[in-house]
């Protein structure tokens, strides 16, 4: 909407289990597209400073880290300052690291999804 300079749009939710339809009218925000985008140009500097974005404050009681995959990798790491490098050896050293992540196996790799989606 920011950058095709759209005023009002609607967000189209699909449920997962019935595919039924939600939708929900949504008008241009420029307070909150600042905010977004100076998260953004933060989440850049970081990538390209090679350092590993600290935790939220509200880490684990943030709805976002309840849904999180990363949140194991989030544990193991900390949340001090660190860089890929030495972030990927912690979590290689991590004991619960080593129990979960076993190798898949080739075939496992190769397998074709079961549910294809039809678009
Ligand atoms: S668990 Fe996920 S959402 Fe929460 S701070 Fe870590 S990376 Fe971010």
């Amino acid at each position: 909407m920011h950058y095709f300079k759209i005023q009002n749009g609607i967000l189209l939710y699909e449920g997962k289990d019935g595919q039924e339809l939600r939708e929900f009218e949504i008008k241009y925000d420029p307070e909150r597209v600042k905010g977004l985008l100076q998260a953004l140009s933060k989440l850049k500097k970081e990538i390209e400073i090679d350092s590993v974005p600290l935790r939220l404050d509200d880490y684990l009681n943030n709805w976002q880290c309840r849904y999180c995959n990363f949140d194991e990798i989030c544990k193991i790491i900390s949340n001090e300052p660190t860089d890929w490098k030495k972030a990927k050896e912690k979590i290689k050293l991590s004991p619960a690291f080593k129990e979960e992540k076993k190798e898949p196996k080739i075939s496992e790799i190769n397998k074709e999804p079961e549910d294809e989606i039809p678009f």
